[in-house]
């Protein structure tokens, strides 16, 4: 029998597991982290890899070890070059990846490791048993719901579709890695107007032409919620509101949601100046192909474009994660869900006896950073103080 089970070994799920561990909340022998990878972080790593993502948006204190100066001092111990990024000391991806390795070494997560598909949960005799979807359980007496939201990735009307007649060509970068694009003369398009899209639209850019179309004019943000949502400056009013609606509302409206940094922002100028990116405000409204396989997308505002591939980067559904497996616990343990579907849970993050939440479920009680790394961070403390 375990003490704590984190099911999703991602940024939260490892957060989690650091802030229990380093304050003897647990020992590695009696925590477990089921994720279908071998590997910790492996969606995080997949995509900010696959995007050419080269610096954080969060600043520096952001990160998974229980110390807000550790990757700072990290940094300076290695003597890593251009570690940092601009006023907020935005970290490079590739040093907070090696202190994510660091840290984790150090806590010994291997040994809490277990690679498996969670796709049922069930609580009795005092304790809860997690199925995964090769016959295995474990059971624990706590558990914590670490899934993300980033397997859930959205797609339009038009291109659902297209993307099972094209999968190799019409797809949300969320699903697959980019093609080679060498060589290509028609342009690629990509849909999207927020970070994701901006950071391929560099990385593209560099073999083959670039048209991006958004919905809107550029959003530009430091990040993606105001700052004053990390400590008590807004989060005191949000603990004022009891209506759970009403925390929703608040939440969406508090998202810079399709955003972009100053920094991208004046990358993406320099790259349509220099001709290698257009961008277009507008909407797509449908898409054919033609005797060439050429994609032809047609504008809400009359313009067609023609493109070779069409890549999405347009965000993930705002549906529960874990939804198809979830439902059946919520039911059956009478898991109390605001109208949105999402968790209401206590201050501590317990949504029912000895079940926890972090992420995009635990928003309601954590606000709008909640699915960020300083969301994580938060919500460790709070496990580790119980
Ligand atoms: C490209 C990109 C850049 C970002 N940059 C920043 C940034 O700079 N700063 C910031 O604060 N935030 C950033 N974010 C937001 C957020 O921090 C990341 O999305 C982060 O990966 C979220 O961590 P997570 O653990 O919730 O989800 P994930 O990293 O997606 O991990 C969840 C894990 O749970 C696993 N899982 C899912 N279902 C199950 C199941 N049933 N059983 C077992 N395991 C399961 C998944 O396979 C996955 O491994 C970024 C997000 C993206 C996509």
């Amino acid at each position: 029998m375990k003490e704590w089970l984190i099911i999703g070994g991602g940024i939260h799920g490892c957060t989690i597991a650091t802030f229990l561990l380093k304050n003897g909340k647990v020992d590695v022998h009696r925590l477990q982290i089921i994720d279908p990878s071998p590997v910790p972080m492996n969606r995080w790593r997949q995509l900010t890899s696959r995007i050419g993502m080269d610096y954080l948006r969060s600043p520096v204190v952001h990160h998974v070890d229980t110390h807000p100066s550790s990757l700072e001092r990290y940094a300076k111990r290695l003597n890593f070059n251009n570690a940092f990024y601009g006023y907020y000391q935005k970290p490079n991806l590739a040093l907070f990846n090696h202190h994510c390795h660091h840290v984790f070494n150090e806590i010994q997560l291997r040994k809490t490791w277990k690679i498996g598909y969670v796709n049922g949960l069930e609580y009795k005799d005092n304790h809860w048993t997690v199925r995964t979807s090769d016959g295995d359980s474990v059971s624990s007496k706590k558990i914590v719901l670490a899934m993300g939201v980033n397997d859930q990735p959205s797609y339009p009307e038009w291109a659902k579709e297209l993307n099972k007649r094209f999968p190799e060509k019409v797809f949300h970068i969320f699903d697959k890695p980019l093609p080679s694009m060498e060589n290509e003369t028609l342009p690629v398009v990509i849909i999207g107007g927020g970070i994701t899209a901006a950071h391929l639209a560099n990385k593209i850019c560099e073999d083959a032409p670039v048209i991006q179309v958004k919905r809107h004019p550029y959003r530009v943000h430091e990040f993606d919620s105001d700052p004053g949502w990390m400590g008590p400056k807004n989060m005191r009013e949000f603990y004022m509101v009891k209506d759970f609606d009403e925390r929703r509302e608040i939440i969406t409206q508090a998202r810079h949601k399709g955003s972009i940094t100053q920094h991208l922002f004046h990358k993406q100028k320099h790259l349509e100046r220099r001709g290698q990116l257009k961008t277009i405000t507008g909407e797509v409204m449908n898409c054919a192909i033609d005797d060439h396989s050429r994609f032809l997308l047609q504008i809400k505002n009359g313009d067609q474009l023609k493109a070779s591939n069409i890549i999405l980067a347009t965000g993930v559904e705002g549906t529960l994660p874990g939804k198809e497996w979830l439902g059946k616990t919520i039911e059956k343990h009478g898991l109390k869900c605001s109208k949105c579907g999402f968790p209401i849970v206590s201050p501590e993050l317990e949504w029912g006896k000895g079940i926890h939440v972090t992420g995009a479920l635990a928003e309601l009680e954590i606000g709008p950073v909640s699915r960020n790394i300083s969301g994580a961070r938060r919500i460790a403390e709070r496990l580790a103080a119980i």
